[in-house]
């Protein structure tokens, strides 16, 4: 069992910036998050884009945005849960509880803070009968390890990013790698599609447009694939095939927490802490709903820091919690790491 003071679920930019504002309060955070990487939507959905909103940043990749927040957490040292989801809610006795995942993992906390954005993001799969007899036999949806496909022949399906960052990425691990497309233009960024045609003329890849994968073959695990190119059938043997079709967002199993939800997101006091209608229980970002509600990465930040501070108050009853400037406190980090501005740094009111 994973013991910890905040389980968060989400490791969106919310639920990252959450570990930091935890962490200078003393507060260690587990992040839950049913994606393999952390990083939200802006990893998931938009890695390339520019970002103009962001506080101090006139522009920002969203990539680097959540890179920055990683880095920016580090001292604070959470643990992760990757790949799995938030599934079963427990209440102790003691007021803790315990979140249990889809894969069995049990994690307790005295606090939840449920950052689980536009919620789970389910894979949208390829029209294949058989599809269901070969997941994690050779067919998957998301890539964990890669190292996993280390001397192995991959078939790659979709024409976004993260098929074609996929296929740039295992090109350099794999045996093979064969990218599927069912158009001859790729949606993908254009730095991506230079790449991804650059390893094609160097013949370290094969792709193959347009065209669509129609069966799949194999006895105990995937064996070869039947791809439909022209209306004519060909058969490739391949070990693993990859459809990256995208992901569709849904608030999933949370809702059944007995929670109050109003179109599909959680509602919460924001006139206080951004608490649920379960005490301990909090939801920030784009997950929860008040009035005036801005689903925005800066409106996530400010929530987390709220958030803390009345968790703070909950794990330390009677213990005084006064604000204080990182200017002025400085950043300890659980690893002993310590930043601090020096003497001839700080005005003379500090
Ligand atoms: C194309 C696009 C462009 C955008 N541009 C901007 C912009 O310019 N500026 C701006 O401020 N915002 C922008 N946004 C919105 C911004 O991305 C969101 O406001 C932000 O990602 C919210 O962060 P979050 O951490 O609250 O949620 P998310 O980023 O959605 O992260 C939530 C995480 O929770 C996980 N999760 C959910 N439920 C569970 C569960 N049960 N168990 C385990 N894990 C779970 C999900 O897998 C996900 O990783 C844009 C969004 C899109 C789609």
């Amino acid at each position: 069992m994973i013991k910890t003071d905040i389980l968060i679920i989400g490791g969106g930019p919310t639920g990252l910036f959450t570990v930091f504002e935890a962490g200078l309060l003393k507060m260690k955070c587990h992040i839950l998050d049913s994606l393999a990487q952390p990083g939200g939507q802006c990893i998931e959905l938009y890695p390339k884009k520019p970002i103009y909103d962001i506080p101090a940043y006139p522009e920002i990749i969203a990539g680097d945005l959540i890179k920055n927040l990683l880095e920016q957490i580090k001292p604070f040292d959470p643990s992760y849960t990757l790949g799995e989801t938030a599934l079963k809610l427990d209440k102790h006795d003691d007021g803790s509880f315990k979140v249990t995942t889809d894969k069995g993992t049990e994690i307790q906390a005295k606090i939840i803070s449920i950052a689980g954005g536009l919620g789970t993001f389910t894979p949208r799969k390829p029209n294949i009968s058989n599809i269901t007899d070969f997941e994690d036999k050779g067919i998957m949806y998301m890539i964990k390890d890669p190292s996993e496909f280390n001397d192995k022949i991959v078939v790659i399906a979709g024409g976004g990013d993260s098929a074609l960052d996929w296929t740039i990425h295992l090109s350099k691990i794999a045996k093979k790698v064969i990218l599927i497309h069912r158009r001859n233009e790729f949606r993908g960024a254009n730095d991506s599609v230079a790449s991804v045609q650059k390893l094609k003329d160097l013949g370290k890849i094969d792709v193959i447009t347009p065209a669509q994968v129609s069966k799949l073959n194999g006895k105990n695990k995937l064996e070869s694939i039947i791809v439909e190119v022209d209306g004519k059938e060909n058969q490739i043997v391949t070990d693993y095939f990859i459809p990256l079709f995208g992901l569709i967002p849904k608030l999933g199993p949370i809702k059944d927490w007995g929670l109050n939800i109003e179109n599909n997101a959680i509602k919460v006091n924001n006139s206080l802490d951004y608490q649920t209608n379960i005490e301990g229980i909090y939801a920030i970002g784009d997950v929860n709903t008040y009035p005036g509600k801005l689903k925005l990465i800066l409106s996530g930040f400010h929530e987390a820091a709220v958030m803390c501070h009345s968790a703070y108050s909950k794990l330390n009853p009677g213990k005084k919690n006064t604000l204080k400037y990182t200017t002025v406190s400085g950043i300890q980090g659980f690893d002993g790491s310590k930043k601090v501005a020096k003497k001839s740094q700080l005005s003379k009111i500090d």
